[in-house]
């Protein structure tokens, strides 16, 4: 049985009073209905006036009443106050039999006291004995006066009257017990809730310090992009864009995309991204305006219930900006390295061609010196040109309806002459046209770029095949070789700048680990990709794949 809150909340009302409030509130209805009964006597029953033992049982009750409030119960034991309920018993006493044969009924009244001693809840065994053998010796004097003759009526009010109490307080007696369980399992129950709350706290304290004491920024936000937890860094993270409020969704905010000026518009924004429910890492954005404008590398996961339901997201901010700087300073010592070298070299170049253009008058060996010189001087200039291009940051694409089989024929022709001297065999089948929305310029440069690695890769000569595929929107070209392949784990890291393979350095082939770092950059800056799938000893096969017409749809 649940116990009502009214019910609780009278509870802890009467918990609250003093000791003294406490009695005279037991005592009170008891008191109610004897000073109705007095102020009644006057005009009811005027003969009870003359009845000295009826006064004197009034007289008692208003004298128990203000014993209740003046009685200092605090200072007394906690059983004290059942001197009360006990007088009560007297009090009626006199009541009933002063007024009997007029009242007999008044005898009722004893139910009070014995509801008080029931649910005292001590004493109890003084207090069952009391509460049976009391209302007995009220009976008593009204049949007193039959005896020895007593009637049916006497027998029965003196046995039935103080089992019938008897009764009523064995009922209260198991009722409070049982409330008294409840009680205790409340507490239990409350107590462990306590305990509950307490470590849950630890728990979210500890977890607050965990995500403080880290380097990154970090926030979990419900489906409506409200914080659920941040921690000190992403708090940064949010005075530099500006954005102070729980709605990290809303309003304008100071993060900008990767040209550092262009503001994000909602949509793209990290956590807007998440709570759509995109899973994402590496996603570079600026927060706030120069000088102070950081960069973070952000990453997203979506929080899932248990109901497999998107119920927030998780996003993670992590500040490179240092590394970021790094970065541009490198590149920007790069293209300034490059260009300037570039310069003397072309001059050397072109001298030697001149030179080469008529070797009528120089001795042979001298002519083949010189073309040497003219080799390697070209090997340096793309060297260069494929180092300046790695550190542009800013390679743009122009991407237009191209036909991509007119751009596979040409860069056949310009391979063709160096697939002959290393004995490599040309082999394309592509439909034509084979439209795709490309920039031919950039295109051109990355099918030159897997055509002649695929070639210098085949030092035993073989076959260098280009076929075409489409699929979707998307147009795929695949460079196939049968050259000296490499391994799986190779594989996955040809596109890194500057990789090379072991392989490929045993073997002296020249090159400086940029073209395919350089062709990623142009076939994603296009929305597309490209993906290498190689065999060591067998052979490898570059694909790349390619909007059909009109800007990419997302992968
Ligand atoms: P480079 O060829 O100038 O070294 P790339 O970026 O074009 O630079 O290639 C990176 C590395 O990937 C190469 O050094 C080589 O080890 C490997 N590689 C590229 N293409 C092939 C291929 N077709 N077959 C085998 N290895 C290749």
């Amino acid at each position: 049985m649940a116990v009502r809150p009214s019910l609780r909340g009278a509870a802890t009302y009467f918990r609250k009073l003093g000791p003294r409030s406490q009695v005279a509130l037991c005592q009170l209805p008891l008191s109610l209905v004897v000073s109705i009964l007095g102020l009644m006597t006057p005009l009811t029953w005027p003969s009870l006036l003359s009845s000295p033992v009826y006064l004197a049982g009034i007289m008692l009750h208003l004298l128990l009443f203000v014993a209740c409030f003046v009685t200092p119960w605090e200072r007394l034991r906690s059983s004290a106050y059942l001197v009360i309920p006990v007088l009560d018993l007297l009090a009626i006493g006199l009541l009933r039999n002063g007024a009997a044969p007029l009242l007999p009924g008044l005898a009722i009244l004893v139910v009070f006291p014995v509801i008080w001693l029931a649910a005292s809840g001590i004493l109890v065994r003084a207090n069952v004995v009391l509460s049976t053998v009391g209302p007995l010796l009220i009976m008593v004097p009204a049949s007193a006066v039959h005896f020895p003759h007593l009637t049916a009526a006497d027998l029965t009010t003196l046995v039935l009257f103080p089992l019938m109490m008897l009764a009523v307080f064995l009922a209260i007696r198991f009722a409070s017990a049982n409330m008294r369980v409840q009680q205790r399992e409340l507490q239990a129950l409350g107590e462990e809730l306590r305990e509950l709350l307490a470590e849950s706290r630890d728990r979210e304290k500890l977890l607050i310090t965990i995500l403080d004491a880290t380097d990154v920024a970090i926030a979990a936000v419900d489906r409506s992009g409200r914080y659920l937890v941040t921690n000190n860094r992403q708090r940064t993270f949010r005075q530099a864009t500006g954005v102070v409020d729980e709605m990290p969704g809303q309003g304008h905010q100071l993060i900008f995309g990767q040209d550092r000026q262009t503001m994000l518009p909602p949509d793209k924004r990290p956590i807007n991204r998440a709570i759509a429910g995109e899973s994402f890492a590496d996603y570079l954005v600026w927060a706030g305006e120069e000088p102070a404008q950081r960069a973070y590398s952000t990453a997203a996961r979506p929080l899932v219930g248990e109901d497999g339901q998107l119920t927030g997201a998780v996003v993670v901010y992590n500040d490179v900006t240092g590394w970021v700087e790094t970065l541009a300073a490198t590149e920007e010592l790069i293209s300034t390295v490059s260009h300037e070298f570039r310069t003397p070299l072309n001059a050397i170049l072109g001298n030697v061609d001149l030179v080469l253009e008529d070797t009528a008058g120089l001795p042979p060996d001298a002519t083949q010196r010189l073309t040497v010189v003219q080799r390697n001087s070209e090997r340096l200039l793309a060297l260069l040109a494929d180092l300046s291009a790695t550190a542009s940051a800013a390679l743009k694409v122009h991407p237009k309806r191209t036909d991509l089989a007119s751009l596979v024929e040409s860069t056949l022709n310009s391979a063709r002459a160096e697939a002959d001297r290393s004995g490599v065999r040309l082999a394309a089948d592509i439909p034509s046209p084979l439209w795709a929305y490309a920039d031919p310029l950039r295109i051109g440069q990355a099918l030159d770029n897997l055509v002649s690695n695929a070639i210098k890769y085949s030092p035993d000569g073989g076959v260098v095949d280009i076929s075409a595929g489409t699929s979707g929107n998307w147009v795929q070209l695949r460079v196939r070789d049968t050259g000296m392949g490499m391994r799986t784990d190779d594989a996955a890291k040809v596109f890194r700048r500057y990789f090379r393979t072991d392989s490929a350095r045993k073997a002296a082939i020249p090159g400086a680990g940029l073209g395919l770092s350089i062709t990623k950059m142009i076939v994603e800056r296009h929305g597309g990709r490209v993906a290498c799938a190689s065999d060591q000893g067998k052979g490898s096969t570059f694909t790349v794949t390619l909007p059909a017409d009109g800007p990419p749809p997302s992968f």
